[in-house]
């Protein structure tokens, strides 16, 4: 139930919003709810107020919020030992590592932390991998990058951006990445020179509006990267971990990539935890001093990591993400609505494209929240819909409930 907030409360949320208007830097426009408390896909303000959470932290919570498990782990972890730095070895490690590696398929993990780092991580490993096993001539590796990529916010990453809000301003920036169109592998064919190292690529572009690219597509992708001794590096770090309905999202496409990057649900939200898995080739060149972070793969993020991918395997929470993703989408795509272009989406990772006309999604987003329900407009037309993966059919009706008189009005 949405109560009405009181003058009292209203003035404690607004006295809050204005300090964080006064102090930080105003590099995020938030909707204006203040959030106190989380727990599995529901969400509290500090007026009381209760919203179902349809944006999981852009998927970082998929395990919903404050999974007690994983909060038992970080807990238990955090009064042992929470920080070694690699100088020396630590427990967790080596646990968090079988463990991912099993469960992934993968040779060589890398731990870092936000998932930016990862990104920046695979391109540095990727373009050594080119240098020493590929034969390219020093300094002339080229990564081929797709045109509406998000791959994180760091110098390195804006630089090959096409947005101008993440790229305007920041110049110089580093060289060594072509831009194709996404969803074209003949022109990702005609980008590849004798010096292409990688391709870095989201399997459904998430920041973009969730977009999914055309059938075959990555399988054409895959063909070229094997035959021209292309690194295929797949940014899951979104797409991944259940939020599509598999454990990767490569599993849809029936695809390998050779370098897999994960982060955000990694830890389920507690902690960033990102990681960067390979084949041995490609991770293996890098040696003793030459990559590092003091926090990767601290104690603290193993703990935590271990305990969030073993609840979302054990407790379903992909195939839940499948069947209920499945039934979300059905459902939306059903409804009678003239401001609605497309519903699209894999799994919970959704998206309801309006017409432009509608008015723009911010619109819609504002109403959505004083019905409940907390989602996020992207590209100006597009809501995503994206709640954590332990969502129940009857919360799901709830939504639809909610969701319906605003698409209609
Ligand atoms: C969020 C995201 C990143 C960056 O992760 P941060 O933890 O914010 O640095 C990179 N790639 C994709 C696809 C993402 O969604």
């Amino acid at each position: 139930m949405n109560v009405a907030p009181s003058p009292d409360t209203l003035s404690r949320s607004a006295g809050l919003i204005e300090i964080e208007h006064s102090l930080g830097a105003h590099n995020y426009k938030p909707l204006d709810v203040v959030l106190t408390r989380g727990e599995r896909v529901w969400v509290w303000d500090v007026d009381g107020n209760r919203y179902l959470d349809c944006l999981s932290a852009y998927s970082a919570v998929n395990q919903g919020h404050c999974h007690p498990k994983i909060l038992a782990a970080m807990v238990e972890q955090a009064g042992k030992l929470t920080l070694t730095s690699r100088a020396f070895r630590n427990d967790q490690l080596a646990l968090f590592y079988e463990e991912l590696a099993a469960l992934t398929n993968s040779h060589k993990i890398l731990p870092m932390n936000s998932g930016a780092e990862a990104v920046e991580s695979a391109i540095k490993a990727v373009r050594k991998w080119g240098y020493e096993v590929k034969g390219v001539p020093e300094g002339q590796a080229e990564i081929v990058v797709c045109s509406d990529n998000f791959h994180g916010r760091t110098i390195g990453i804006v630089g090959f951006s096409t947005d101008p809000d993440a790229r305007g301003g920041f110049g110089p920036f580093t060289p060594g990445f072509r831009v194709v169109p996404f969803g074209d592998a003949e022109a990702f064919h005609a980008a590849i020179t004798p010096n292409t190292v990688g391709f870095l690529v989201e399997p459904i572009q998430g920041e973009a509006g969730v977009i999914i690219p055309p059938p075959g597509y990555f399988r054409r992708v895959r063909e070229l990267c094997t035959a021209h001794n292309v690194t295929l590096i797949l940014d899951e770090i979104q797409t991944g971990l259940g939020r599509t309905g598999r454990l990767l999202a490569e599993e849809h496409e029936g695809i390998e990539a050779d370098v897999t990057l994960i982060g955000k649900a990694l830890s389920g939200g507690f902690y960033p935890v990102s990681a960067v898995l390979s084949n041995t080739e490609v991770l293996g060149v890098l040696k003793p001093g030459q990559h590092g972070s003091t926090f990767g793969g601290n104690p603290l993020a193993c703990a935590v990591a271990r305990a969030a991918l073993k609840v979302l395997v054990e407790e379903g929470m992909i195939g839940n993400s499948a069947e209920l993703g499945a039934y979300f989408k059905r459902e939306l795509e059903g409804m009678k609505s003239g401001a609605v272009r497309e519903v699209r989406g894999r799994g919970l990772m959704l998206a309801v494209e309006l017409h432009p006309e509608a008015g723009g999604a911010r619109r819609f987003c504002e109403a959505l929240r004083a019905q409940g329900i907390l989602a996020k407009d992207t590209h100006g037309h597009t809501i995503r819909i994206a709640p954590p993966l332990v969502i129940t059919r009857e919360e799901v009706d709830w939504a639809l409930e909610r969701i319906a008189p605003v698409l209609a009005g």
